[in-house]
């Protein structure tokens, strides 16, 4: 299997010179060069997550470095619950959350840091990550303590929760992260700009965001599983609604599907940053500014897996038959939280709540909601909406407890170079 650029102007690579790249070299993404048909009757009923990823990923990277290792590449990256569950007749729920970071994120970062692990040669190494709140994290957890590798974390000032600012910044160690005055969108352009600079060479740059590709294959996977699963207990094809930003999850959901995995439709929760719901109205593709919402990882407003859906679905007819698009407002999230509970018995996190609040609009049955994060690193937004007060996981109480180091700079790579030197 090799790897183009969405952009069509650099040479064919493979999985592993993907993710060591991160962008392509003519500013594009990397995205495989065909999809696999997965015919998923050959799969044993009641398939583990790891052995659905292994199985997969042996078509995906097929390099010596990789081939024969993806069920324990598989089995450390995914080993915590991935749980699938009825909320009631119609409508399921996928959790994501019970990582050491406790958002979906952790899937991507620590299959992602197995294999530059595995692939990398001990070679030095620096992982730079913009985040808009739980990828700084997940990554920072995949590779703390990691030998030869430097993690450098680039987050939005003011515009994180606290919870996940502590996340961020309480490592030390080998994890550096810097507050940055501008947005989300800022960050995401320092780390594209740095990867393109060639000041930055010496410093061997890895991207640990959605332009990776070993983040986002990854998420397939669940994908993959869940359909089966799904299947296998119901005799129906599951639709998934995906609370998303900048579109890493919602797109490895729509690769499963590619793959051939029975999946029905794929519906984009987005909060009111609403630049991607406008393209599937009007197949006009405008960036926006991004507006700061109570779902405050999805806030982006120039989602950069943009160019790989585009890239997925060159027209627009073919990608509403596969997938919808809607906004949900602040006001809304706040709605949907107390019914969530009272409806399901159930505490979402704000970015999960977009997700029931669209399930609400969609027809029919058979839709699971993706379950991105845990309410409890939300809690000033999500207590005052329910009743009760939610119960913090171990994993999470530890870093509440840790110190916080942290260096503010202004929204341009020469601030950052600096700082760091
Ligand atoms: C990152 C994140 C999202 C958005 O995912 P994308 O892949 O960026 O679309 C949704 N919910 C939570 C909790 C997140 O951390």
């Amino acid at each position: 299997m090799k790897y183009i650029s969405t952009r069509g102007n650099s040479p064919k690579v493979t999985f592993r010179e993907a993710i060591f790249a991160g962008l392509a070299s003519d500013g594009g993404l990397y995205v495989p060069e065909k999809f696999p048909a997965c015919d998923y009757k050959q799969f044993p009923a009641g398939c583990s997550l790891i052995e659905v990823g292994a199985r997969v990923f042996a078509a995906f990277a097929d390099e010596p470095e990789f081939k024969g290792h993806f069920s324990e590449i598989c089995g450390r990256a995914f080993n915590f619950p991935i749980t699938l569950e009825p909320l009631d007749g119609s409508t399921w729920i996928l959790d994501l959350f019970h990582g050491p970071t406790a958002a979906f994120k952790d899937v991507g970062a620590r299959f992602l840091a197995e294999c530059i692990a595995l692939a990398g040669a001990g070679e030095p190494r620096t992982i730079l990550v913009a985040t808009s709140g739980d990828t700084g994290g997940a990554v920072a957890g995949a590779f703390f303590g990691k030998p030869g590798i430097e993690v450098v974390i680039l987050f939005p000032k003011g515009m994180v929760s606290e919870f996940q600012e502590m996340q961020l910044t309480s490592w030390g160690g080998n994890v550096s992260a810097f507050r940055v005055r501008g947005t989300f969108d800022d960050c995401q352009r320092m780390v594209k700009e740095a990867f393109l600079d060639p000041q930055w060479k010496t410093k061997h740059l890895v991207s640990a965001n959605s332009i990776n590709i070993g983040r986002i294959l990854p998420q397939s996977m669940y994908y993959a599983w869940a359909s089966l699963d799904y299947l296998r207990r119901t005799g129906r094809k599951p639709g998934f609604i995906i609370p998303s930003g900048n579109l890493g999850n919602a797109l490895a959901g729509l690769w499963a599907k590619r793959m051939g995995f029975p999946i029905g439709k794929i519906a984009l929760a987005c909060n009111a940053n609403r630049a991607v719901v406008d393209f599937f109205e009007t197949g006009q593709w405008h960036p926006q500014e991004t507006k700061s919402t109570l779902a405050n990882a999805m806030d982006v407003g120039s989602a950069s897996n943009m160019e790989r859906l585009r890239h997925l679905y060159p027209d627009m007819e073919s990608l509403w038959k596969d997938a919808l698009a809607f906004s949900v407002n602040d006001e809304e999230i706040r709605a949907a939280l107390p019914e969530a509970q009272k409806r399901w018995n159930r505490v979402l996190c704000p970015h999960t709540a977009t997700a029931a609040f669209v399930r609400n609009q969609l027809p029919g049955s058979d839709w699971i909601i993706v379950a991105t994060a845990h309410a409890a690193k939300f809690r000033s937004v999500v207590e005052p909406l329910i009743d009760g007060l939610i119960v913090t996981p171990p994993a999470l109480g530890l870093i509440e407890k840790r110190k916080v180091l942290c260096k503010e700079i202004d929204p341009a790579l020469q601030n950052l170079a600096q700082a760091l030197l």
